[in-house]
């Protein structure tokens, strides 16, 4: 058994809100400096220039890389020969997240009810999923969630008919109706199979892959090739003036599904892709 204390997970939590928003994934920096040489349009490479030059500025002042500093996602393995010592997992990483949002000095983006939008002031409760797995690992992956791209994204249930190109068509569609609205250039996480909340947890967690990995089956990796190329070739363009770099990545996750249906997700995250991975 591996113990794993409460004021530990604290801390680490905490300290990973801090730097995800103030440090970009170094990436997604890779990812960008190669769209400023691939670009033909000068609007576009400027603008992508900016958002380098943004990031340059978060880090030397160490302010956060964009205003909205999102919601706090968090993806716990819980390795079923853990104990939490000192109280309870999830308590730890909203209390982690309330001290991150504070001492950072970080915006505070959650409204207890939907409906009442009364500001929590703490940035809590983090939205958080847990899979119980073997081993003597506790693995958390912490996204900071921005909104402008979440409200773009969209879910569908496809007829199994409709097939791989009902897919692409979707995933089409959804990136021209959110246009600049997602401050793009984009990461597209792609949900397809499982149900209607399966498929859009997959995409979620499709988006918080290494940004320079490939699906591990051929069939999907090829599938995400061709549809990042399509999202390109919409011509959306960074901050939607017009270009070739809309989507910067685009990563499908997939799950088995029912005889009878095909859900697709298409969950949208925006330059600001920001995620930790912390491992006790
Ligand atoms: S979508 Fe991303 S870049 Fe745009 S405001 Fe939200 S967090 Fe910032």
């Amino acid at each position: 058994m591996k113990r794993v204390f409460y004021d530990e997970i604290v801390k680490v939590v905490m300290e990973k809100c801090i730097e995800m928003n103030i440090y970009m994934d170094e990436k997604l920096k890779i990812l960008l400096d190669k769209a400023v040489e691939e670009e033909d349009s000068n609007l576009a490479k400027e603008i992508l220039k900016d958002l380098l030059l943004n990031q340059e500025v978060a880090k030397e002042e160490l302010i956060p890389l964009c205003q909205d500093t999102g919601m706090i996602i968090a993806f716990v393995e819980l390795g079923q020969s853990v104990i939490i010592e000192g109280g309870s997992l999830s308590d730890a990483i909203n209390e982690g997240v309330e001290k991150g949002y504070q001492d950072g000095h970080l915006r505070k983006s959650v409204v207890g009810c939907p409906l009442r939008r009364k500001n929590t002031n703490s940035n809590t409760p983090a939205i958080i999923y847990y899979d119980v797995v073997e081993g003597e690992t506790l693995k958390i992956i912490l996204a900071a969630k921005g909104f402008g791209s979440e409200n773009m994204s969209s879910v569908k249930m496809l007829k199994p008919s409709e097939g791989v190109e009902g897919v692409k068509e979707f995933v089409l569609e959804t990136i021209q109706k959110a246009g600049g609205n997602c401050c793009p250039p984009i990461i597209v996480g792609v949900g397809i199979g499982g149900s209607f909340d399966k498929a859009a947890l997959l995409a979620k967690k499709a988006l918080l892959r290494d940004l320079m990995e490939r699906n591990k089956d051929p069939y999907l990796a090829e599938l995400e090739g061709e549809l990042l190329e399509a999202v390109n070739q919409l011509g959306i363009g960074p901050q939607g003036f017009g270009g070739k770099t809309t989507a910067l990545a685009l990563q499908i996750e997939t799950y088995p599904t029912h005889i009878a249906g095909l859900p697709v997700a298409v969950n949208i995250n925006c330059h600001a892709s920001r995620h930790k991975d912390i491992l006790f």
